[in-house]
């Protein structure tokens, strides 16, 4: 039968229902944002109590449009890290309910991993997305260049070392004036400003793996800003060449360690850049391989992929017991490989 997908680890709440072969049968996001803007970030007591408020009739509400009673579904992925503790506890704790009371499989989706195998999403590529492949994650809350070599196997080749790069573009944002989160109206200040006016570093530019840096950037952008001299869009235009800049060195350098890898895949809510994208989609043709960037929407939060991801794992019988605990931290090069698992 079909599967359900929960995603509450930050502030998106959200539910979807897949057909087996993964064809989206429904699917519904409710994003928290306006919650937290006058906090300036996302307030975790308040998001977890959103999340509890808004799911169950998010998950109602999927069903009704599959068409799908619970005792009908095959199974029930929900996401249980890493995250935001409260609100994985929630999400996963209802996960659990469902599937226990109508006797089906639950399985303790990492967040991670479900961004990771969206790529492989029936009919969003040609073919779909076959391992091995580079995934360059870019969210507010990750920033990182992970081979995808198999389901459950996943190596990490570089990280951010303070930073995110979301994170990054909300707090030069911020420090421009506008609203959190501040990304997408960077990139439209951005637009009208000419990046040649105001020379910003470019952290870890040329140096050997694919680590990244951003709060030296973020420093001179807060500098430039106090002396008061630059066009703040001028300043915007800048910070994004930067980031576009530095994304694409590391990406090159990413693809060097990840050889056989037949695309480079970008997700996280950063991927709806378009200079990020520009210079990303330069990277992957010179090195010959497609470029691969889901729907904003599913790269953005959401429940699909987390429905998606427990498809995968329910095809491979990977499932998970009752008293599977939702983990804050949950690194994906933690991913048991169910290649190597012991024979039993
Ligand atoms: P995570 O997925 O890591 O748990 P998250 O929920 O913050 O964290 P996403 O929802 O994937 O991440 O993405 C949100 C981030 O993407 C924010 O930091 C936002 O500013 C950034 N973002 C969204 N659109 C753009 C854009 N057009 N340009 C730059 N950044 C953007
Ligand atoms: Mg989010
Ligand atoms: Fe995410």
């Amino acid at each position: 039968g079909p599967v359900l997908g929960i995603e509450s680890s930050c502030d998106e709440t959200a539910a979807a229902v897949l057909a087996p072969d993964g064809t989206i049968l429904a699917e519904a996001v409710f994003s928290q944002t306006e919650d937290h803007a006058r906090f300036g970030g996302v307030v975790p007591e308040l998001a977890a109590r959103a999340h509890l408020s808004h799911l169950p009739g998010l998950v109602a509400g999927v069903m009704e449009r599959a068409g799908v009673v619970p005792h009908g579904l095959g199974g029930v992925a929900a996401t249980s890290g890493p995250g935001l503790i409260g609100g994985l506890i929630v999400g996963a704790s209802f996960g659990k309910g469902l599937a226990l009371a109508n006797a089906l499989p639950f399985v303790a989706v990492n967040h991670l991993e479900a961004h990771a195998l969206t790529p492989r999403l029936p009919g969003l590529l040609p073919g779909g997305a076959a391992f091995p492949y580079l995934l360059l994650l870019l969210s507010g809350g990750h920033c990182q260049c992970v081979a995808v070599e198999g389901l459950g196997r996943y190596r990490r080749l570089g990280t951010t070392l303070d930073d995110a790069v979301g994170e990054a573009f909300d707090k030069a944002a911020k420090l421009l004036g506008l609203p959190w989160p501040g990304g997408p109206h960077l990139e439209r200040l951005a637009a009208g400003g000419d990046a040649a006016r105001v020379p910003l570093p470019r952290p870890l530019l040329g140096r050997a793996g694919c680590d990244f840096s951003f709060s030296g950037l973020k420093t001179a952008v807060a500098q430039v800003v106090a002396r008061g001299t630059a066009d703040p869009a001028d300043i915007a235009a800048a910070f994004q060449a930067s980031v576009a800049a530095v994304v694409a060195d590391r990406a090159r350098h990413a693809l060097a360690m990840a050889p056989g890898a037949t695309a480079l895949v970008v997700s996280g809510g950063v991927a709806a850049n378009g200079g990020v994208r520009a210079a990303l989609a330069a990277v992957a043709a010179r090195a010959g391989l497609p470029m691969v960037a889901p729907p904003i929407r599913l790269c953005t939060d959401n429940a699909v992929m987390v429905a998606w991801a427990g498809i995968e794992r329910l095809r491979a019988s990977l499932t998970d017991p009752w008293d599977h605990a939702p983990r804050p931290r949950w690194p994906l090069d933690e991913m048991a490989p169910p290649a190597a698992a012991p024979a039993p």
